[in-house]
């Protein structure tokens, strides 16, 4: 089916395209998790909020959604963090993994259903890296499994880039690898974690081999959405699309890859050193969900964003302003399809590549000048009532 209207942009493809989900009326899509050694912070969750964007409004159009989203809580920063916080790994996931679910929550993320531990899915790991080897994709080195690059002729494609220009970029740097841009499936584990039984000896599973194991256990070999952060691109994605089409024999593995763009505060990159690291929990406490959640919708999904306690105030500030004109417009004259119009033009708006920043300002100016934005007479019923059928898919309550 084709749905008249919706337009996504597509970085495999690197141009916009119509939506056409490859099982009619189901839509299947896979958001790349956090890893859990942290509490969640205003990246991850400018990420959750845009893909829960996604799933809400999809749903709002008819589609039944099948979304996953999973949680890393195998990896090696994991095992470090654990260790500096003198708590044992299950204590520190288990904590992570609860702060992780409320925080979720807390900003009202819930088109995204399922919640995944990779760790559950240990089993389909192993299955996948078996017949990779059998396959000829895989091979042994270094006292590792490496995926054999040179096998997958689409390597760079979701990237851009070259095998030449990805071959500046190497990572997991071992002596006997075959190509510089193989990656591991299974391998040593670091020092202190916890080993994990296979064929091939004790180890631990490589990072991309785990989201492939979640994803296509749970939303079978093709599949519509893949959603992440522009960052996970290379190597995560490319490693990803490489296993499964070797798997699968099916291309391409993902219909669309929907990215978003990075998060800095005042200016600067978020990070431990910089010491500028914004939790989410911090910002519930402070101010709820709906400024976060309309802060984040009103920068272009794809645009970097900065971010700022000022710009978050101003928010807030905003809601605050719209819910009480709101409380406060005249009475005027009964017109049903006005407000039919503004749930419309609303629709356009998402459809158009989800450009919710517009689709915000529409909601603005209909409550600020409801005569002009709804080309009618309107009663506030009408202006409210469609402004709470927006809410639900926004996930924030405009109408206080
Ligand atoms: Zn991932």
């Amino acid at each position: 089916m084709e749905l008249a209207g919706l337009t996504v942009f597509n970085e495999l493809s690197n141009s916009r395209e119509p939506f056409k989900p490859l099982r009619g009326k189901e839509v299947r899509m896979f958001v790349c998790g956090p890893t859990v050694q942290d509490y969640m912070h205003v990246g991850h969750a400018r990420t959750y909020i845009f893909y829960d964007l996604v799933s809400r409004h999809l749903a709002h159009l008819g589609f039944s959604m099948k979304t996953v989203i999973n949680m890393t809580d195998i990896d090696e920063s994991i095992v470090r963090a654990s260790e500096s916080a003198g708590v044992s790994i299950g204590d520190f996931i288990e904590r992570y993994m609860l702060a992780y679910r409320k925080d979720m929550e807390g900003i009202g993320v819930k088109g995204l259903y399922r919640f995944e531990p990779v760790s559950n899915y240990l089993g389909e790991m192993k299955r996948q890296i078996s017949e990779l080897l059998k396959r000829g994709f895989a091979y042994q080195a270094d006292g590792c499994i490496f995926f054999d690059t040179s096998k997958s002729p689409h390597f760079g494609d979701l990237a851009h880039m070259s095998r030449q220009e990805l071959s500046l970029r190497p990572l997991e740097l071992y002596p006997d690898k075959r190509n510089i841009l193989d990656f591991s499936l299974w391998r040593k584990a670091p020092d202190g974690a916890p080993l994990f039984d296979s064929p091939w000896g004790k180890g631990w599973p490589g990072w991309h081999i785990q989201d492939t194991a979640v994803a296509i256990s749970e939303l079978g070999m093709q599949y519509d959405i893949h959603g992440g952060a522009y960052e996970l691109i290379y190597p995560h994605h490319e490693a990803e699309i490489a296993q499964a089409e070797a798997l699968n024999g099916v291309r391409p593995y993902v219909r669309y890859w929907i990215y978003t763009g990075l998060v800095t505060i005042s200016g600067r990159k978020m990070s431990k050193s910089e010491g500028n690291t914004t939790y989410v929990r911090d910002i519930l406490k402070d101010y709820g969900s709906d400024p976060l959640r309309l802060y984040v919708l009103s920068v272009p999904y794809r645009a970097d964003m900065d971010f700022d306690t000022d710009g978050l105030k101003a928010q807030a500030d905003a809601l605050g302003g719209m819910r009480d004109r709101l409380a406060h417009i005249d009475e005027r004259k009964a017109s049903r399809s006005g407000a039919r119009r503004l749930a419309e033009a609303f629709d356009e708006l998402l459809n158009d590549d989800f450009n919710a920043p517009a689709a915000l300002e529409l909601c603005r100016r209909a409550v600020d000048r409801p005569e002009e934005a709804l080309q009618g007479g309107v009663t506030i019923e009408d202006v409210k009532s469609a402004l709470y059928g927006l809410s639900s898919i926004l996930g924030v309550d405009l109408v206080g």
